[in-house]
């Protein structure tokens, strides 16, 4: 059985004392409210992971992550952060290839490449990104662009890799606009994703890989989002800044 997995991605966002409240208030609402089998993964920047991680403690179904990792593996890189620190500090989550960090850092697939295998070397599960512009969506090639993502991003893992990857489909026209993919669309390419894992990797590998949705996504539309068969759970950016909010999405399953 797949997981089912609620990410929260904080971005640039919450002070070292906001960061402390957010994550007490989590930890407080899951152990009182959520009784699933749905996992929290806290994605905070990287100033916040290790008191996060001390606050998270030994609490059941909830754990830490990045939300960036460097493609190299050590030295000279000022300003970097290797899949090795993270794993040192007990992160046992990453995103990678997150839209903003494709976008913004220019970062390419051969990049995301390197750091999905630092990352596995390390003992963390990357949370790999993908989602097409909405000029893409537009001109109906979304799936085969989407499909490419992937295969340039993983298929170059070995089986027993592959099947440790988090994958979050994240449109990018949804992501932060308040306009959700209808739990169809979701559907169609989450369905779509899983058929090309199957074509590359088999149907018991593709199966058993958690494929997230995430774009605006919210305590209102999640539970029919993850109603949706081939989704299993979200990666959640503005909405995890709020512990009711969060906690709700988690709860929606
Ligand atoms: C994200 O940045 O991964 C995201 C899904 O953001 P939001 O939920 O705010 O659309």
């Amino acid at each position: 059985m797949r997981k089912k997995i609620v990410a929260g991605n904080w971005k640039m966002n919450m002070t070292f004392d906001e960061g402390q409240t957010l994550t007490s208030e989590i930890l407080n609402m899951m152990k009182d409210e959520h009784s699933g089998d749905a996992i929290a993964v806290l994605n905070p920047p990287f100033p916040h992971i290790y008191p996060v991680k001390k606050l998270i403690g030994e609490a059941k179904g909830v754990f830490i992550g990045a939300q960036n990792c460097s493609d190299k593996e050590s030295g000279a890189y000022t300003g970097e952060v290797s899949t090795k620190i993270l794993a040192s500090f007990g992160v046992q989550y990453v995103i990678i290839g997150h839209s903003e960090r494709r976008e913004y850092f220019k970062e390419s697939n051969e990049m995301l490449a390197a750091k999905v295998k630092l990352a596995l070397a390390e003992g963390l599960i990357p949370i790999f990104c993908c989602g097409e512009s909405l000029e893409i969506r537009t001109s109906g090639t979304h799936e085969p662009n989407v499909k490419f993502q992937l295969t340039e991003g993983l298929f170059d893992l070995s089986p027993e890799d592959f099947s440790k990857i988090v994958i979050a489909y994240e449109p990018i026209w949804a992501i932060g606009t308040g306009k959700t993919a209808s739990s169809e669309e979701a559907q169609d390419m989450h369905a779509a994703l899983r058929r090309h894992i199957a074509s590359k990797y088999g149907k018991d590998i593709a199966e058993n890989t958690s494929i997230l949705y995430g774009g605006s996504c919210n305590p209102k539309n999640a539970q029919e989002l993850f109603g949706k068969p081939d989704v299993d759970g979200g990666l959640i950016g503005g909405a995890s800044l709020k512990s009711r909010d969060f906690v709700d999405i988690i709860k929606s399953f």
